[in-house]
């Protein structure tokens, strides 16, 4: 979201649901520079009250549509948890159908292509992310691409999630299972049992080399975070401490992400810029990893073809 729209969206509630931005929106919406996974998702808590509307939902979704559009994203996935938005009188499917309406007014506008991710949280029980499935399943063809697992990590391993996991795949959906993001290395080869198509974050991969070394053989994305990672995962002092450039040399595959763009106050450009600095990175490795994304996509062939075909056009420029 932009911290502007948080602030009118929470100044427009009413009192006894306002969030408290105290002791200032920035301290409130913006964790420190290091910090746990549990401490990061402690700023959805604002977010997340202010987005209890269709109204307020669909612009978000447009406007970071129009943010990624203005950095010349041409394809995003975005992902959220939308049995968080049901506080108020919103039924599930308002919820999801808010978002997509956003998306796709501004797929209208801007030059990108979008999908939605459907994330059920660990730590709920089954029934929700049961739920969670189900509702991705209901809108899937319409712009849900994807089931995801995600939120804290230590007591709440993916397994737990089996039910909902193996409902997803029956049901067609792409999935993709937040895993060694903060810790617990054992959970991405969990993970990948589960059947998950991508692994998001995977910063702990190398702690495991059995599990880095089937990751690398079966060609499973990891879906990097590089500023998030830094914050988080307690294992790096700078950029270059990131696993990263490992992965890429062991042929893993990388594609790099946002996580959250204004927790972490980045976008894309910033980025691939901090892993290109760090990493020194080729001209060909930077385009190996955008054309990872595109392959990656949990899209149609034809579109992943179209995207992969316009970033070479645009590397051979
Ligand atoms: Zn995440």
């Amino acid at each position: 979201m932009r911290l502007q729209t948080v602030l009118e969206l929470a100044d427009a509630l009413p009192p006894e649901v306002r969030p408290d931005l105290s002791p200032d929106p920035i301290s409130a919406l913006i964790p420190p520079e290091r910090c746990s996974l549990e401490e990061y998702l402690e700023a959805f808590q604002v977010t997340v009250a202010t987005l209890q509307t269709e109204e307020a939902l669909e612009r978000a979704a447009y406007e970071l549509c129009e943010d990624a559009a203005n950095e010349n994203v041409i394809y995003m996935e975005i992902r959220f948890a939308p049995l968080l938005h049901t506080q108020l009188d919103l039924k599930p499917r308002d919820v999801v159908a808010a978002v997509l309406k956003g998306m796709h007014r501004a797929e209208a506008d801007f030059p990108i292509r979008t999908g939605l991710i459907l994330s059920a949280l660990k730590p709920e029980g089954t029934e929700r992310s049961i739920e969670a499935a189900q509702l991705a399943a209901q809108f899937f063809g319409k712009g849900v691409v994807g089931f995801d697992l995600a939120g804290p990590e230590r007591s709440y391993p993916p397994q737990i999630h089996h039910e909902a996991v193996e409902f997803a795949h029956a049901a067609g959906l792409h999935v993709t299972i937040h895993a060694g993001e903060g810790c617990c290395p054992e959970q991405i080869k969990e993970a990948v049992d589960l059947g998950t198509e991508r692994i998001g974050h995977g910063v702990y991969l190398f702690k495991n080399p059995a599990t880095e070394d089937l990751v690398a053989e079966r060609g499973i994305p990891l879906e990097v975070c590089p500023t998030s990672n830094l914050q988080i995962s307690g294992l790096m002092e700078t950029y270059a401490d990131h696993p990263l450039k490992r992965y890429l040399d062991l042929g893993i595959k990388v594609t790099v992400n946002t996580d959250n763009r204004l927790m972490s106050q980045i976008d894309l450009t910033h980025e691939l810029e901090a892993v290109t600095e760090a990493f020194d990175l080729t001209r060909e490795e930077l385009e190996r990893i955008l054309l990872t994304s595109a392959e990656a996509a949990f899209a149609e062939d034809r579109l992943k073809g179209e995207l992969k075909e316009k970033i070479k056009a645009k590397f051979a420029d």
